[in-house]
């Protein structure tokens, strides 16, 4: 089997507002079935980036990080399933929440905390990982294989696969 290439996109922002707006960007590009799996430390940026995802998508609930339940779903034109690993204590507990419902449901999910479902997750995705860099600046970088995914993150920020 030949594996399709990988596509690697490097954006920095230098505040809130600037990760909300690529995550609007992002959000208007996305569609039913695509999964985008957020890594990065707390206070990297994870839910703030999914309000501009879900902004982006014509979703106006307000998002913030769900603390009880690990998924939360906001219906829209294309729904979008939150889902939160945050307090999450094993990989046996994934198991058990039915995330691949979601994943191979009828809408966009996002996943904070993704590396802690990695196992799990599907190999057509968008990874996006956050990384504090300052008080308010994160370096956010973009990767995937699905050649869908690819075609709409062009254009989002540079392409990093010739550097770093
Ligand atoms: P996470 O979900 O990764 O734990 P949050 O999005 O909840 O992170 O929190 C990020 C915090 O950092 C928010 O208080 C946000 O206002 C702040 N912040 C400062 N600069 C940025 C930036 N460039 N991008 C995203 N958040 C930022
Ligand atoms: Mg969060």
């Amino acid at each position: 089997m030949v594996e399709s290439a990988r596509a690697r996109i490097v954006v920095s922002t230098e505040n809130a507002e600037e990760t909300i707006a690529l995550g609007e960007r992002l959000g208007a590009l996305l569609g039913v079935g695509d999964v985008v799996a957020l890594t990065g430390d707390l206070g990297a940026g994870k839910t703030t980036l999914v309000k501009g995802i879900a902004a982006g998508m014509g979703i106006t609930a307000d998002i913030c990080s769900p603390t009880f339940t690990l998924i939360r779903e906001h219906s829209g034109e294309v729904p979008l399933y939150h889902v939160d690993l945050y307090r999450l204590s094993g990989i046996v507990e994934v198991d058990t929440i039915g995330v691949e419902e979601y994943i191979y449901g009828s809408g966009v999910t996002i996943i904070e905390w993704a590396d802690r479902m990695q196992s799990l997750l599907p190999a057509e995705r968008l990874d996006v990982e956050l990384r504090i860099e300052g008080e308010t600046r994160r370096r956010i970088v973009l990767t995937t294989r699905s050649p869908r995914l690819r075609a709409a993150i062009e254009g989002l920020g540079r392409d990093a696969d010739t550097g770093d």
